[in-house]
């Protein structure tokens, strides 16, 4: 690898990267089969991600026609790395079995080993025999749809492929490593004004909420709209206020500290409430809901912007969600993509109904809106909201972090980059934007 990383940092031509020849083993952020039950037991919160997640070698797969190999300049940590860690709520070894049925090439995904991670930036090393619009040498962010593209399913809206998958979740061979094996329709151009760090951290979080709240397929926001964004200093919930503040909209930002609020009124969103000082109590102790606790949230919410949120981006579940159907305005919107604090969520159906509010599930992004949202992020209208930066030999600590909520918006891994500050081909636009490229750095 060090010969590869020298020629990327010597700005080496396509075809001298070409001639390179890869190694037979690379390093990897990976969890082991073997230790699939070593959770049996322990509270999901009391698992530690940093007892899960090996750094070690791992053996480089021959790649298909579709797919490229990535030397991995940079990554992330997403939630995803710390379900995968916590084999909670299911192991990733299931899914990557059913892959391994589908096809020759995929059996290559059911191994005794996961390489996880599903952010990359990087420079593409090699492509297999059907690819046409990338070649050695380009630098590139991956984003982590896998879809099969012969499955007719996965045709208008790739996000209902039958057997859409995420990569590095899903799938093997993902982002926390010095080489990555994608697929060709994961590429994407590497904004140049990033350094290969900042570059690392958006294709996940950035994708998911632009299909949220920009998408048709999702809420499709329009100006003027009242948006009341959960956990909005977190991974999703910072991209979902740029988009809020971009498209004329307005956002309430909750979040749990007086410094995470901070970081919110520098971003521009005005409206934000401390839920650990609001003390909300949502549930009861005996299990059941206190809507007086939801008509309070409704009063602050009313309070801060003089109405009720024409659309809730929620992905707290279980603790939020009967709040979320209560508060949103009568024909609002709540659109969700996950349930961090539980799965198993309930709500007054009669508020639902009566006042004709409606429930979008979304899910990652196609490869249209992942790319629509890098080319936001490309043209510094949408920003990076890294706030730390890690070695890949720091993974375990980097997704306690995130398991634990001690972070704010995003983790980013040194993979090959042997420094912070690389990468930058465009300091002009880089210049431009500074200011909102240091929100989140402590
Ligand atoms: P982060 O941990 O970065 O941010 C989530 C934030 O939510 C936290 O920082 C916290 O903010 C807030 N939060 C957590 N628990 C609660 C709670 N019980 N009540 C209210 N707020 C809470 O995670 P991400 O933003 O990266 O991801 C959020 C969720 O979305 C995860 O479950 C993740 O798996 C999922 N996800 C799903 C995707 C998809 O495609 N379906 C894509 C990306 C993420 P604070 O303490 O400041 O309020």
């Amino acid at each position: 690898m060090k010969k590869i990383l020298e020629a990327i940092l010597n700005g080496a031509t396509s075809e001298q990267i070409a001639a390179l020849p890869l190694p037979d083993t690379y390093r990897a952020a990976h969890v082991l089969k073997s230790d699939e039950k070593m959770w049996e037991g322990v509270a999901t919160q009391d698992r530690d991600p940093r007892k899960s997640i090996h750094i070690g070698d791992v053996p480089m797969p021959e790649i298909a026609p579709d797919e490229a190999v990535i030397a991995v300049m940079a990554s992330s940590i997403n939630f995803n790395t710390v379900w995968t860690s916590i084999f909670d709520p299911v192991s990733t070894f299931g899914p990557m079995a059913r892959l391994g049925r589908e096809s020759e090439w995929a059996k290559r995904h059911d191994r005794d080993y996961q390489v996880i991670g599903s952010d990359a930036s990087g420079v593409v090393l090699r492509v297999g025999s059907a690819i046409r619009n990338w070649k050695p040498g380009d630098k590139v962010t991956v984003h982590c749809n896998h879809v099969d593209d012969q499955d007719p399913s996965s045709h208008s809206d790739s996000m209902m492929g039958a057997n859409q998958r995420i990569w590095g979740y899903e799938t093997n061979f993902g982002g926390l490593a010095d080489v990555a094996i994608v697929k060709a329709n994961q590429l994407m151009p590497k904004p140049a004004h990033l350094t290969w760090e900042e570059a690392a951290v958006s294709a996940l979080c950035n994708s998911t909420s632009y299909r949220m709240l920009v998408s048709p397929n999702g809420a499709n926001m329009k100006q003027g709209d009242v948006v009341l964004i959960w956990g909005a200093s977190g991974g999703i919930g910072a991209y979902a206020v740029q988009y809020v503040l971009n498209g004329g909209g307005i956002p309430i930002g909750v979040v749990s500290s007086p410094e995470k609020a901070a970081i919110l009124r520098e971003m521009g969103c005005e409206a934000v409430i401390d839920r650990k000082a609001a003390n909300y109590q949502f549930w009861k102790e005996d299990g059941t809901h206190n809507e007086a606790e939801w008509r309070r949230l409704g009063g602050d919410i009313r309070k801060l912007v003089g109405e009720d949120p024409d659309i809730v981006f929620e992905h707290p579940g279980r603790s939020t969600f009967a709040a979320s159907v209560f508060v949103v305005k009568k024909g609002g919107t709540v659109v969700t993509c996950a349930a961090t604090s539980g799965f198993m969520v309930e709500f007054d159906n009669r508020y639902f109904w009566m006042r004709l509010k409606k429930l979008i599930g979304s899910h990652f992004a196609n490869y249209k809106e992942a790319y629509e949202a890098n080319r936001l992020i490309a043209k510094g209208m949408i920003h990076p909201v890294m706030s730390q930066v890690f070695t890949l030999d720091q993974v375990g600590e980097a997704a306690y972090q995130v398991h634990n909520n001690l972070h704010e918006g995003k983790l980013a891994v040194l993979c090959l980059a042997p420094e912070e500050g690389l990468g930058v081909d465009d300091p002009e636009l880089r210049a431009k934007v500074a200011d909102k490229l240091t929100w989140f750095r402590r």
